[in-house]
């Protein structure tokens, strides 16, 4: 008994050293856009704190970063309150974390052996957006910020050629509701980042680390022109607020439901399609960059097949990626998995290993 009490205090020490580390690595990171240690790195303290406060489940806090998404807005833009949540996503590392991931998943649905039908994605490695667009027009943008607050950057947004400032009225998956948040990544391409980096140097202005670190940097400016000289893209990945058009012929009252992928609690669906594969595919018909490489797939041994895949075609993209997004396809099954303090748990990001970033560096650097 002596020995559990001391291995809870050691548990407890540990644990509040990580936290303050990790907060500093947040802070950084997301506030100032200047890290001081890897993903890779990062990611361990994380999963070492993970693992504890699973082993001492008392110990867990609301402060605890492993309840927490983000970092803090920064105050030089105004402070948006998002309608619906912007969670983060939980990672898995091996193949085991995916076939449990999946055991849990069919556990929950009841499911038995029946395979569950996924939708797989690239994991972009950016910074998450949420666009708000009323009426099929871009109104507002606002970075995800510590999840529930983020920063207004509409102007430096409407600077972005990849987004549209008007969405596609009609399209062959249904009209333009009066409320829609999309939600994606703002990434830059390789080539882009480079050449940025080039400029950079030229000017004796400090070079970036890597295009997620430059891709924030330029959203993140104070003044929109330095932000248009920079070619952001964008590729969307989820909804929040949907208000849809009210049925035909009942008046004009519109139905304002959080939607599944970002939104905790949400009631009902407000979606007008049934699967996240038919939303992205909706999405993309109004006009919003989707990503090319995605699949649904059958059960652990399909979401397997696909990371992969993805691997393989990896050091071809003109983007980086830092793993593969699996979710579960049909929204009414997304629902009854519901959401974990800062993640869903009808979804999983499957990162690549640490290594692989050192073999890309050196393959673009022979692209270039
Ligand atoms: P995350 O990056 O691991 O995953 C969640 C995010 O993935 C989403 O918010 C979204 O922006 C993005 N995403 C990309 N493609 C997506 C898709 N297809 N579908 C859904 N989401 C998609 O989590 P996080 O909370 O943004 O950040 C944690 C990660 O950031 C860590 O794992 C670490 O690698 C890095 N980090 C590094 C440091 C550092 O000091 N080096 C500090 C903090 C965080």
């Amino acid at each position: 008994l002596t020995s559990k009490l001391d291995r809870e205090n050691l548990a407890a020490e540990r644990i509040a050293a990580l936290r303050e580390e990790l907060a500093e690595h947040n802070h950084r990171y997301y506030v100032l856009d200047a890290p001081i240690v890897t993903d890779a790195e990062y990611d361990k303290l994380f999963g070492e704190l993970v693992a504890l406060e699973t082993e001492f489940p008392l110990l867990v806090t609301a402060e605890s970063p492993t309840q927490r998404v983000g970092g803090a807005p920064l105050p030089a833009f105004g402070s948006v309150r998002h309608a619906v949540p912007m969670l983060s996503l939980n990672n898995a590392f091996e193949d085991d974390d995916i076939v449990a991931f999946d055991k849990r998943v069919r556990d929950t649905l009841k499911a038995g052996d029946t395979p569950v039908t996924y939708a797989c994605e690239l994991k972009f490695d950016g910074l998450a957006i949420s666009l708000r667009y009323e009426n099929g027009v871009l109104t507002q943008a606002v970075t995800r910020g510590d999840g529930q607050t983020g920063e207004d950057v509409t102007a430096n947004i409407r600077t972005v050629r990849a987004i549209p400032t008007r969405l596609r009225a009609k399209t062959a998956h249904g009209k333009a509701p009066a409320v829609l948040e999309v939600r994606g990544e703002v990434l830059l391409f390789r080539a882009d980042f480079d050449k940025i980096n080039d400029a950079q140097r030229a000017a004796g202005d400090k070079v970036f680390i890597n295009p997620r670190n430059a891709a924030a940097g330029s959203l993140r400016q104070l003044d929109s022109r330095i932000t248009a000289k920079r070619p952001l893209r964008f590729f969307a990945y989820g909804w929040g607020e949907i208000v849809g058009e009210s049925p035909a012929g009942s008046g004009d009252q519109a139905s304002s439901v959080a939607a599944p992928v970002a939104g905790a609690g949400a009631s009902a669906p407000a979606t007008p399609h049934d699967t996240h594969t038919a939303m992205l595919d909706w999405l993309r018909d109004l006009g919003l960059p989707v990503g090319q490489y995605r699949a649904q797939v059958q059960g652990a041994e399909g979401l397997l097949r696909f990371y992969e895949a993805a691997q393989t075609h990896r050091p071809n993209l003109p983007y980086d990626i830092d793993g593969v997004v699996y979710k579960v396809d049909a929204l009414a099954s997304q629902r009854t998995l519901g959401f974990v303090s800062r993640a869903p748990r009808f979804a999983i990001a499957h990162k690549f290993p640490a290594e692989e970033a050192t073999t890309e560096l050196l393959d673009i650097e022979v692209q270039v």
